[in-house]
């Protein structure tokens, strides 16, 4: 049953084995469990890719359940974006889209059965007296004043936090396991707190909220979850995980496993970090095309197969990884190269203007959409007699391998002609404002009859008829590899300032001019750009989705 195309891993190699065991004669069910508390970035793809992508190679089922049992900093919003970010990768949970806070009133139930069997107690003890009392990793805890309290006496309590006869904070529930047990996590963790608080799900309707470690397997149990897939800081938590469901009659018996969570180069996945960039206003929105989010990749270009190959290549393991950046964009760039058209930008523009060629002449010359592929077509691209190239394309005093335009020299336009520099018009600072050129209007086309060699091919764009548009160009966020914040000036000090660098005269053939917003092209010898959606009728705004590697040499293998 297993799709031989997915490289295997430990999570694999165990649902193989589950199943050869006859253990899941109904299939396999997984599920991504995301808190609504912000946007989803490349960290949950990882997640996405696994629970999804097991359900389906092995023929079962993935839910996506919103873990909201904490109503502080969910919201609505929040979880439309995930829902559209999961659909964006290409997964589909069918009729399987949960909340955990739909089971409020079942997982009250099971905590009743908890209070009445003896494993669950309403402690009085402020949070501050429970931290204080909880020890430490080579000292026991100190069993609460409250944990001998009857079940009816419990029971009483418990119904009253939830009939709002409390303040908040002021008692909770927790379980009763064991205050000297060398795992903290059950030292009689706290299972429901008071807190008054509107929910995005169950509005006013409860002021007692479940904590994580308690609703978590018990939502996987009411889901019929059978793998419980986790990162590894869950691991010291799965003893508590299995607790909950060894004193809880419930419909099934989960497991957790945990893997490695996803890091990557120069880049923070944690949404509290995020939440920090986006409320300090590092970046614009939860889509600014830096962010290492799903919506920002997605406004940046980066398809969504680039990342789901992405995290097939990453794998699945039990190592911390720290991933070069250079994977991700090489994905990205594999993903974009085979379809995406190719069209001529000029990013710094310096005029030429072409002695020879009549001011009031023009012509169209055919380029090729896509040079490796000519089913994409072809477009015309206007020429006149004045053109921008790039800047960086024109030396006055050129080095030995510079190979493109210089004074005297001969270089290639394009899908156009041969040009020759006669000429370097300059300021009064001294600054090149102008080249002046010849051209062969023998060379149509860009090939000389003769043979002769030239070495430079330059991109160009017609000054009467290109487009004046912005680009955005991207780094990373963060000056360090494994970037460390843990405080606000961390943060400052850690920040990449040349994060963004806005180019606003940038010249782009007239085809370009009403992209819409969410297409790519690949700019010849810069990159690959997608359209913003700030575009306006007047005036493209594209963003760099990925540098080309080393456009250079495929430049000059034309
Ligand atoms: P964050 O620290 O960014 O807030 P989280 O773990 O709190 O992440 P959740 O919404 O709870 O975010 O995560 C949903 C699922 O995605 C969880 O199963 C979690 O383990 C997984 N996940 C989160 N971050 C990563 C990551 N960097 N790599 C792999 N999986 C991740
Ligand atoms: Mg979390």
């Amino acid at each position: 049953m297993s799709d031989q195309s997915s490289p295997t891993n430990f999570i694999r190699q165990l649902v193989t084995a589950d199943l050869g065991a006859g253990r899941y004669p109904q299939g396999i069910t997984t599920r991504f469990p995301p808190e609504p508390n912000g946007y989803l970035h490349i960290g949950h793809a990882k997640s996405i890719c696994l629970n999804f992508g097991l359900a389906e190679d092995f023929g079962g089922r993935c839910a996506l359940r919103f873990d909201d049992t904490n109503p502080d900093r969910e919201s609505p919003e929040f979880v439309e974006a995930i829902k559209a970010d999961v659909q964006w990768l290409g997964f589909d949970w069918k009729e399987r889209l949960y909340h955990a806070s739909d089971y409020f009133e079942q997982l009250y139930t099971f905590a009743v059965e908890l209070i009445d069997s003896g494993h669950a107690y309403v402690c009085d003890l402020s949070a501050d007296e429970v931290r204080g009392t909880r020890g430490t990793l080579t000292t026991p805890g100190v069993n609460s004043p409250f944990r001998d309290r009857s079940c009816d006496e419990n029971r009483e309590l418990f119904e009253k936090m939830r009939s709002g006869e409390f303040p908040d904070g002021s008692r909770v529930l927790r379980a009763r396991i064991n205050m000297a047990s060398p795992n903290l996590h059950l030292r009689d963790p706290t299972l429901y707190r008071i807190r008054y608080q509107t929910h995005h799900n169950t509005g006013d309707n409860w002021c007692i909220y479940p904590m994580y470690d308690f609703t978590h397997p018990l939502s996987d149990a009411i889901e019929g979850v059978t793998h419980s897939l986790c990162t590894l800081e869950f691991e010291d938590n799965r003893a508590l995980y299995d607790w909950v469901l060894e004193h809880v009659t419930t419909p099934s018996r989960p497991y957790q496993t945990e893997f490695s969570r996803l890091s990557l180069e120069y880049t923070m996945v944690s949404k509290r970090l995020l939440t920090i960039l986006v409320e300090q206003e590092v970046v614009g929105s939860w889509d600014d095309p830096r962010m290492p989010t799903l919506s920002g990749m997605r406004r940046r270009g980066y398809p969504p197969e680039a990342l789901v190959d992405f995290c097939t290549r990453i794998g699945v393991t039990r190592n911390q990884q720290n991933v070069e950046l250079s994977v991700l964009d090489n994905c990205v760039r594999e993903a974009l190269d085979p379809g995406t058209p190719r069209a001529f930008a000029v990013t710094r523009p310096l005029k030429i203007v072409i002695e020879n060629y009549p001011e009031d002449e023009e012509e169209e010359l055919e380029a090729l959409n896509h040079p490796g592929d000519e089913s994409l077509g072809t477009r015309s691209l206007p020429f006149c007699r004045e053109l921008y190239i790039e800047h960086e394309d024109f030396q006055e005093d050129p080095p030995k391998k510079f190979f493109r335009l210089a004074p005297g020299r001969e270089v290639r336009l394009r899908y156009a002609y041969l040009v020759t520099c006669t000429e370097v018009i300059k300021d009064s600072s001294g600054e090149i404002i102008e080249v002046r050129c010849t051209y062969d209007p023998e060379t149509r086309g860009g090939n000389a009859p003769d043979g002769r060699k030239v070495k430079g091919t330059i991109h160009w764009v017609s000054a009467r008829h290109s487009a004046q548009a912005e680009v955005r160009l991207y780094e990373p966020l963060f000056v360090d590899p494994e970037p460390h914040v843990s405080s606000e000036d961390d943060l400052k000090n850690a920040l990449n300032e040349t994060s963004l660098t806005t180019l606003d005269n940038v010249q782009v053939e007239p085809s370009l001019a009403a992209a819409p917003p969410g297409s790519i092209f690949q700019f010849e010898r810069l990159g690959y750009f997608c359209v913003d959606r700030d575009s306006t009728d007047a005036r493209r705004v594209f963003n760099r989705t990925v540098a080309l590697r080393d456009s250079w040499a495929k430049a000059r293998a034309k």
